[in-house]
Formats: structure tokens, sequence, C-alpha cells
């Protein structure tokens, strides 16, 4: 192992490692093993006050930098990260317990291209010139000040990237509050930044709980909340940031939609469902939980894929070979437990999987329900785990309104080979982010994010400027200033 995985300290304030051992004691696990790896400690008021003071100090000159040399710095992040990804990899594995064949592939990389594409970026945001007659007026499109960029524990590295990127090239500063559950790699973005010229003070990495983050949010001389986590906890971070007249982007859960037709591939359509279920043990908003079959392949889909479930390979998730981990942590194991003995007792039928390995760490094997009906808990809320519900229907207009029967809309599939169908049905699912023939991609070049209760707001692409700069309006009169009286 390249990195120890105890860090240094606990935060990373100002261009430095900074601990402060008043605050509360967070354990970081393993969740392969259950083992404790590292020790970190919450952030206390005086931390929150360094981070908060440093980011607005060092936000002004960044700010008057030219984008093209924010850029640079970003763009030269995203190399290091690129020449480190093994054991950045190897940490992010032992953060998550996400198998060393995913991380190395989804996780550093996926960070390097936020840094890479947004330091692209950079250089080309302008404002426009209007012309009025003689008059004219012009826009500048400016920075908000300082954001702050909370976490959820499956993507640790891409979430801190995908929001400091676009945050750093517009010309704000950051403070990101990682999950408790992974506090480690964020430390090392932050590492990274700062030795790829980023100055002190622009990106601050604070630990804690939801308390810190609360603070955070609350705080007046914070300008706009970033939010990557749950539903509950959106609404509570929405209306903190309400009060303040923040803007923000929030990324929250789903219980997403991949409907499947009768003329799909069915090899494809398989391996759709397994992508949008199974990667990363289950633990990704956007996966389409809900699997809608149509009558006429229900069988045989669900016996192929419970037959290619049999090749997950389930094991020590730094072997490049195991290509399924263990949940994050206990309590998400017994969530996700819980939700199966539900949908057991609700009298869905599970075909395969949802039992505990007798070995240390939160593990669970993929589990698949058939004969899954709108009504039952497993089909209404979101598990985040390893649970694949297959519901059947029979036509395509009541499969879209069956989809669309929930309060979230991250994503959405439709797996056809009919493709004037593909893009009618698509058109019509209340989602933010849809796959045809596909599920779970998400390039930084396209716009990511939820509509209904899975979010506001878009990340990566040129739509993510949009939420981390504003438009100052300058009016220029060339004549003299009428006035009446
Ligand atoms: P949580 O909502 O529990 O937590 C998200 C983050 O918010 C954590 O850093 C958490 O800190 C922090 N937090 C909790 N309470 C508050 C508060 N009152 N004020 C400020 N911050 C707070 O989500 P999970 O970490 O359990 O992640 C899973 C959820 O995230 C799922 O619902 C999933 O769908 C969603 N998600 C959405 C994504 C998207 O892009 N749409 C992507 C990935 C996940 P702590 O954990 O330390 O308490």
């Amino acid at each position: 192992m390249a990195y120890d995985t105890q860090p240094e300290a606990s935060h990373f304030i100002d261009g430095a490692y900074v601990e402060d051992t008043e605050g509360e004691l967070i354990e970081v696990v393993y969740p392969a093993t259950g083992e404790v790896i590292a020790r970190v400690h919450a952030a206390t008021p005086a931390v929150i006050e360094k981070a908060i003071a440093s980011g607005r100090r060092a936000q002004k000159d960044w700010a008057l930098m030219t984008g093209r040399e924010r850029g640079r710095i970003l763009t030269r992040a995203a190399a290091i990260m690129r020449e480190r990804n093994h054991d950045l990899s190897v940490l992010e594995t032992w953060d998550t317990g996400k198998p060393y064949q995913e991380t190395s592939v989804a996780d550093a990389t996926s960070g390097a291209d936020a840094l890479e594409y947004f330091g692209g970026l950079a250089a080309t945001l302008t404002g426009e010139h209007i012309q009025l007659g003689e008059d004219w007026a012009y826009t500048r499109r400016e920075p908000l000040g300082l954001c702050v960029g909370i976490g959820a524990w499956n993507y640790p590295t891409q979430i801190a990237c995908w929001k400091g990127a676009p945050a750093l090239a517009c010309g704000n500063a950051m403070i990101f509050k990682p999950s408790e559950t992974t506090p480690l790699s964020a430390l090392k973005v932050a590492e990274i930044l700062v030795e790829a010229g980023l100055p002190a003070g622009i990106f601050n990495v604070v630990q804690g709980m939801g308390a810190v983050g609360g603070a955070l949010v609350t705080d007046a001389r914070v300008d706009k909340v970033s939010l990557t986590g749950s539903v509950p906890t959106g609404r509570k971070v929405y209306a903190s940031a309400a009060d303040g007249l923040k803007h923000v982007t929030m990324e929250l859960g789903g219980k997403s939609p991949l409907v499947i037709f009768d003329d799909a591939d069915l090899e494809d359509a398989v391996g759709g469902a397994i992508m949008a279920n199974f990667y990363s043990s289950g633990q990704v908003c956007s996966n389409g939980t809900r699997v809608f079959v149509q009558k006429g392949i229900r069988e045989r889909f669900v016996a192929r894929l419970a037959e290619r479930l049999g090749n997950a390979v389930i094991g020590d998730p730094m072997d490049p070979e195991t290509s399924f981990g263990p949940l994050v942590s206990a309590r998400q194991m017994e969530i996700v437990q819980g939700y199966i003995a539900k949908g057991v007792e609700e009298g869905a039928t599970l075909v395969t999987g949802g039992e505990r390995l007798d070995k240390p760490g939160f593990w669970l094997t993929p589990a698949i329900f058939d004969g899954v009906t709108d009504d039952m808990t497993i089909a209404r809320e979101e598990i985040f785990g390893p649970v694949l519900s297959v519901l059947e229907f029979e036509n395509e207009d009541e499969v879209i309104a069956r989809a669309n029967d929930t309060e979230f809309g991250l994503s959405a599939g439709v797996f056809t080979q009919d493709f004037a169908r593909a893009h009618r049905v698509i058109a019509q699912l209340e989602a933010g982010t849809c796959f045809i023939n596909s599920y779970n991609d998400a390039p930084v070049e396209a716009p990511f994010g939820g509509v209904k209760m899975s979010g506001v707001g878009r990340e990566n692409s040129k739509a993510a400027v949009e939420h981390y700069s504003q438009l100052k309006t300058v009016f220029v009169r060339m004549g003299h200033m009428e006035a009446p009286f």
C-alpha cells in the first residue's frame, strides 16, 4: 500500500493539514473486514472558523486571476490524479469497500475528468455585450464567493471533484465536508490541488457529521451550498440555505425506473440491469432499481439475470478480479437487510441473494426480487443496496404511468430496439438523467441531476457554470442622462 490510511491530520485548511483533537472522534472502518483503518476528528467551531476565514480571504485574489491561470492549475491537478490513480484507488477501496476493479476506473479517474473539463472551460467563461442603440450593456460572469460542498459516502473522490472543479473554475473558494463514513480521499484531492499550484484556502476540507455541515450551511459568510445526499438531509439543508437566500445544488436520492421492452436485446438488457443495480454494491443514487420488464420476456429475463449474477466475484476488494464488494457500513447493511425482510414479508419472490456472508465486514449477496408490485415498500423507497425489483408490465402507456408514480425523478432507462419508441418513452419519463440501451453513464461533458424530489440544479457540463457563477449587468449610457425634473 503506497498510502498510509491514517491521514497526517483530520482537516486540510489554508494549504496545510490541521488537527484539533477536541473534535469528536470518527473511526474510519474498512467495510470488507470491519477493522478501524484511520481515526479523524470532527471539526470544532475553531476549525470551522479557520476554514471559513481562509476561504473568504483567499477567494478575492483567486477570482482576480484569469480563467486560463485558474484552469491551468485544475488541469495540472487532473494530471497528478491520473498519475497517482493506483494509490488513490487503493485508498478509495479502503475508505468505501468498493472493489479496486471499480475504483481504479471510476473514482479518481472521474475526479480527474472533472478537473480537466472545468480546467479547460475556465478560460472560456465570459459575459456578453448587448447593444442598445447608442447605449449598451454588458454582463460580467462573477463567482458566487465561498461555496460549501457536502458529500455522500458512495463516491467520495468524485463528489469532491464534481463540486470543487466547477466551483474553482468559476473563481469561488470551496469548503468540502466529506461524509463521516468516508473522510479520507477528499484530503488527497486537497493535497493534490495545492501541489498543482492552488493558492492556500481555496479548497479546504473539514471533517464531521451533520452538525458540521449544518454549521457551514447556516454561516452568513457562505454563499452557496451543494449537497449530495438523501432527500431528508436535502430538505434540511435546502431549508437552512433558504433562510440566508443562498444558492443551492441538491443531488439527492432516487427510485429510478428501468423499462425493458420485449424487443430488447436480452443480454444488453440484463447487462443494463446489472449496471443499474449492483455496481458499487447497489450504492448509486441513479440506480434503476424498479426494473419494469414486459410480460413476454419477464421469465427469460429473470432467469438470465440470476444466471449472470452467479458470475459475480465476491471477495477481497483489493483483488482486481473481485467485481462485488461489501456495503459501506454495518448501518447501511442493516438498512438493506431490513428492506429485504420487508420485501419477503410483503409477498415479493426472492429469486436469489440477499444473504449475509459469514465473515467479518458488511457483506450481502446481490438480491433479485420478482413479482414486485408498485405499492410494495421495496418498490417505493430508496434502498441504496444490491436489491433489484422486477415489476411486470404489458404496454407502453401503462409502464410510463407506473414509472412516473414516484416522488423521485433522478434517472430513467429504456431498453428496446425500436428507436422511435425509445425516444417517445424517454420524453415522457419524469427524470433528469436518462439512458437508452445503457445505464449509469455519467460523463463530465453531460449534465447530471434530478427533477422532483431528486434534486435542484445540475452538476457537470457547461450547465454547472450557471450554478457556480452569477451575472452582473452593467448599463452604459453614451449620451447625457435624462431625468423628468
Ligand atoms: P446523507 O443524506 O445521510 O448525508 C449526506 C451528507 O450530508 C453527509 O456528509 C452528511 O454528514 C451530511 N449531513 C447530514 N445531515 C446534515 C445536516 N443537517 N446539515 C448538513 N449536512 C448534513 O446521505 P448518505 O451519506 O447516507 O448518502 C446516501 C444518499 O445520498 C442516498 O440517498 C443517495 O441517493 C444520495 N446520493 C445522491 C447522489 C446524486 O448525485 N443525486 C449521488 C450519491 C448519493 P454525515 O454523513 O457525516 O452525517
